[in-house]
């Protein structure tokens, strides 16, 4: 895997592609510059070097030129998490924009703006990338956010650097880790899948049960496995036609000799509100009129156990309605107990769909090995496919 350690950047100009699709809130502010710190240790390293960087993101969907989606907004929190001074040039492509960058010293920083103002960018054009192009001599991806994309600028304009593309720090380290979990990790290997949806994780799940040792299934998606074995589940969310498929995996991970751990109790709701009555019931006996929302005290402390027992994990989904603080517990103790593993040696995987946001509001980020900052390429890793815009710096 060729990265920027593999690459002397002095009195180069590399053009990095960076993920800083960041949240702005009415006054334009950053609210969380998550993706911006991600990228500085790429940045540092080839201003460092001697080199000059050429930023370009995307940012949000605008439709055409929309300034509310104008990156000229994040410039300064750019500077304030860098540390160096960023010019901006108001358009990623033309005269203008390759005049910037002939301009451009070594030690300095252009920004690039909105690469979504161009209709191109999504469509992957190649005149548009080949355009891109010209505004460095190295190509960098630190974009992991968008690497399962095969846009203009994180994909198609690899194609112009045969010899001179590599990967940032950023997306290398997604990389690792995936494969640490996928591949090359301590056994045993558990992954944790929670959510709401057996059919959102099916290909996940069939990918994942040549990897690893235990799988602890939870969250919304328990209910179309135990209704699929007999079970009761009352007014649980059960994905009636998916029932085949949940006995089809459950028989499959009993050949490959995979241990899945379905929760065995649960707490029930009356009503899927924060403040509706609730009980814990045995996971195969929830009533008529009842919900399961959340993980019972017997599944959480055979969770623990299998936690603790595991030297590589893999956390995607809650295992409850978290967002609601009566149905979070089972989430966080779960975090716990990952973050234990953690202290004792285990490489802990966070990652794809809502499992950040759910990790960052309960504080665990800084207690697992690695928490993934790209969604929806995340979960497409985990279904075993190769990212376009990762496939591009490898060709
Ligand atoms: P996903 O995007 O598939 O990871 O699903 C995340 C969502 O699953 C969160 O919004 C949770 O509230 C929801 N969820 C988790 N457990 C349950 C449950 N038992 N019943 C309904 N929704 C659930």
């Amino acid at each position: 895997m060729k990265t920027i350690n593999d690459i002397s950047f002095k009195d180069k100009k590399a053009l990095i592609r960076v993920d800083f699709n960041v949240p702005l809130n009415e006054n334009f502010e950053v609210t969380d510059d998550t993706r911006i710190q991600s990228a500085k240790p790429t940045v540092i390293k080839i201003l460092e070097d001697g080199g000059s960087c050429v930023l370009m993101s995307h940012m949000g969907r605008p439709k055409g030129v929309q300034d509310e989606f104008s990156l000229r907004h994040i410039v300064e929190k750019i500077e304030d998490v860098i540390g160096v001074e960023v010019k901006f040039v108001e358009d990623c492509v033309g005269s203008k924009v390759e005049e910037a960058t002939m301009n451009l010293k070594p030690g300095e920083v252009l920004l690039l703006e909105n690469l979504r103002f161009h209709d191109e960018e999504k469509a992957g054009d190649k005149a548009f990338a080949e355009k891109l192009s010209r505004l460095g001599d190295i190509y960098v991806n630190d974009a992991f956010g968008t690497a399962h994309r095969a846009h203009a600028s994180t994909t198609i304009v690899a194609q112009f650097f045969p010899e001179k593309k590599c990967f940032g720090y950023l997306l290398a380290q997604e990389i690792e880790s995936i494969q640490k979990v996928m591949e090359t990790g301590e056994k045993p290997v558990l992954a944790v899948l929670g959510g709401a949806k057996v059919s959102s994780k099916i290909t996940i799940i069939e990918n994942i049960l040549d990897k690893v040792d235990h799988l602890i299934i939870g969250g919304g998606m328990t209910f179309t496995f135990i209704k699929a074995q007999g079970g009761s589940v009352g007014d649980s969310i059960c994905e009636d036609d998916k029932m085949e498929l949940a006995i089809d995996i459950l028989k499959q991970a009993e050949a490959k000799n995979v241990k899945i751990h379905l929760p065995v109790d649960v707490l029930a709701a009356n009503a899927f509100s924060n403040d509706a009555a609730t009980q814990v019931v045995d996971v195969n006996q929830i009533p008529d009129g009842w919900q399961g929302l959340d993980a019972g005290p017997k599944s959480k402390a055979i969770f623990n156990d299998v936690v603790n027992q595991c030297k590589t994990i893999l956390w995607n989904g809650p295992l409850g309605v978290f967002e609601m603080e009566s149905f979070a517990s089972g989430t966080i103790e779960l975090g716990n107990s990952i973050a234990e593993a953690t202290k004792n040696g285990a490489f802990s995987l966070v990652g794809g769909g809502d499992s950040v946001a759910a990790v960052k509001q309960f504080g665990f980020q800084n207690k697992v090995s690695y928490v993934s900052t790209g969604g929806g390429a995340m979960l497409e890793s985990l279904e075993g496919k190769t990212l376009p815009g990762i496939a591009a710096i490898l060709s």
